[in-house]
């Protein structure tokens, strides 16, 4: 299972919590993330994440490039709702691809378990099929 972490700074602790509580569903994932929430995530878990750029510098948009290819099955992006972003015209791209190729996409806390137990279910399913 391919999944992103993606955090604006006021909502990296809340991410990096959540991680931290499903720390060992985590390790079944293949992690990507943009850079500083990667980072916050390997600091403070014992998971292994592949950083892309900082969102700001466009690691959004490398995350982006991996939906057309199928090379991801969910997104956990705590975004912040109350602070303007200088990358917004990317954080809008990516959520649109969300869209355009049907990807479970978490924002916050509460979805974000809905989405957990969603891929949990997919691996579990490919499991026993194969
Ligand atoms: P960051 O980027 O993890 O490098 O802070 C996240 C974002 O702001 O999109």
């Amino acid at each position: 299972m391919k999944v992103a972490l993606i955090a604006h700074d006021k909502k990296k602790d809340d991410l990096v919590a959540f991680v931290r509580e499903n720390e060992e569903i985590f390790k079944k994932f293949q992690l990507c993330s943009t850079g500083t929430t990667g980072l916050r995530v390997m600091e403070q878990t014992s998971l292994q994440v592949h950083r892309y750029y900082s969102g700001p510098l466009g690691g959004d948009q490398e995350i982006g490039a991996l939906l057309p290819k199928g090379e991801m099955d969910g997104i956990f992006f705590f975004r912040d709702p109350l602070t303007a972003q200088p990358h917004e015209p990317d954080v809008n791209a990516l959520l649109r691809l969300c869209d355009v190729y049907d990807i479970p996409l978490a924002t916050n806390i509460e979805s974000a378990k809905a989405v957990l137990a969603y891929l949990c279910m997919k691996e579990e399913n490919k499991k026993s099929e194969a």
